[in-house]
């Protein structure tokens, strides 16, 4: 067992309630899918909206979601895999609100997904400056723009990595602090 199977088998997906109104546990088979370590053994897609994520609303397993994500950042998931965990950490950082379940109980869902992501901040600028992909880049480099509390860092690896990140990602387009400051 890797890292990726053993974070998604430590979660209570049981005991969550699911976006789509049932239990959160069919969530594990679909996660172990996109990994490329269930039954099928290789990555296959699978779509998590309406289920973890909504545009308007982030569901209550969404920072179990997150921690398998930053486990298959940090396993060797192939390269298509790599991109989707990726493209569902954004969604779940972006995250503007909370189903109305969850937020009963007092939890800021995206908060809770953005802490959880902190933790992953070198995994994230390991997958900026290795340049394997120009989407993964970009979105590793996206997803720093939303956690990463020390901005001057974040300034330093847009500088190194200038090369090869995305136009958006190089002029601050895609970032709301530069895009406050007008730059
Ligand atoms: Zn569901
Ligand atoms: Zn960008």
């Amino acid at each position: 067992m890797r890292l990726v199977e053993m974070e998604i088998a430590r979660q209570d997906w049981k005991g969550m309630l699911c976006g789509c109104g049932g239990s959160a546990e069919h969530l594990a088979r679909d996660l172990l899918q996109l990994a490329g370590r269930g039954s099928l053994r290789e990555p296959s897609h699978v779509s998590l909206e309406e289920h973890v994520w909504s545009p308007a609303v982030l569901w209550e397993p969404a920072p179990a979601v997150t921690s398998v994500a930053l486990a298959a950042l940090a396993d060797d998931v192939a390269p298509t895999a790599r991109e989707w965990f990726l493209d569902l950490l954004q969604r779940m950082v972006a995250g503007e609100g909370t189903d109305s379940e969850s937020a009963r109980r007092g939890l800021d869902l995206p908060e809770l997904c953005r802490g959880l992501a902190v933790q992953g901040l070198w995994l994230l600028y390991e997958e900026v400056m290795s340049n394997q992909s120009l989407g993964g880049t970009g979105t590793a480099f996206e997803i720093l723009t939303v956690v990463e509390p020390e901005r001057s860092r974040l300034q330093c690896v847009r500088e190194i990595a200038a090369d090869w990140l995305p136009v958006c990602c190089r002029t601050g387009l895609c970032d709301d602090d530069l895009r406050v400051l007008g730059r």
